[in-house]
């Protein structure tokens, strides 16, 4: 469903932020992408809806060649890809159900689709009952899983998620990332950026680890720290 090979990224006047990185994800699959903060985690998940393209190598979306994708094309692709973010942000106005139906909308959806998909969603991430909630009566985690909601509404094949738990107290963030779990399940493939080593470790699944743009590590059931575990000299304690 995803593939890099041998993928690098220079950003104008920067390091490299990814150097020669090659990745399979396939439909369906759970991925976390761990590694310290500038190791290149979000520009690997940019890559993957052309929000950067790389300076050598391929990114293969569904089997296609991301870059040489013509820009008429780029809608198309987005709308297979569902994105969420840390900084997440809810149209203030909108009650949750309609942050949500906006998604749907805005591609044309017609009502009585809307109405169905968008209660079939809600329902995925348990915040049917919040439907007429506005996002300043919601909290962080009702936020964020209105976010996954919309991200989700349109069934996209591939769901992106990065730091999503970063502004979640730990047992919404683990709620959060089991609903995230639950979409794959269904067959969407889910990719998710984090820090949160205490969450990557309950799950035991793929774990691909990134340092300086480089992929370090890809355990099939793995762990945030990987089988050597923590290692202060090694990884200093500023990593995280
Ligand atoms: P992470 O998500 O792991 O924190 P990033 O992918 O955001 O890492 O960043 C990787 C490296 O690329 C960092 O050194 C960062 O400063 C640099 N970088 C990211 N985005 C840009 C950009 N738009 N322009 C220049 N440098 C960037």
């Amino acid at each position: 469903m995803i593939e890099f090979r041998n993928v690098s990224k220079q950003y104008q006047g920067s390091v490299r932020a990814l150097s020669d990185v090659s990745l399979s994800i396939g439909k369906g699959e759970f991925v976390f992408i761990v590694g310290p903060s500038g190791a290149g985690k979000s520009t690997l998940l940019r890559m993957v809806y052309r929000a950067e393209t790389p300076t050598a190598g391929d990114v293969f979306v569904d089997g296609r060649n991301v870059a040489a994708l013509h820009h008429t094309q780029i809608p198309y692709l987005r709308r297979n890809i569902g994105v969420v973010f840390q900084d997440f942000k809810l149209l203030p106005r909108k009650t949750v159900f309609e942050n949500v139906a906006f998604a749907l909308e805005v591609t044309g959806a017609r009502p009585s689709d809307t109405r169905r998909r968008v209660t079939a969603v809600l329902d995925l991430v348990d915040l049917r009952a919040r439907a007429k909630a506005y996002p300043n009566e919601l909290s962080g985690g009702e936020q964020q899983r209105t976010c996954l909601a919309r991200a989700m509404v349109n069934s996209p094949r591939i769901l992106l998620a990065d730091e999503p738990t970063g502004n979640l107290d730990p047992e919404t963030g683990s709620t959060l990332m089991q609903a995230l779990h639950d979409i794959s399940l269904l067959g969407t493939t889910v990719v998710v950026a984090t820090h949160a080593h205490s969450i990557v470790d309950t799950f035991r699944t793929r774990v691909v680890r990134v340092e300086k743009g480089f992929l370090v590590r890809d355990d099939a059931l793995g762990t945030y720290w990987g089988p050597r575990g923590f290692n202060p000299l090694h990884d200093g304690m500023g990593d995280q």
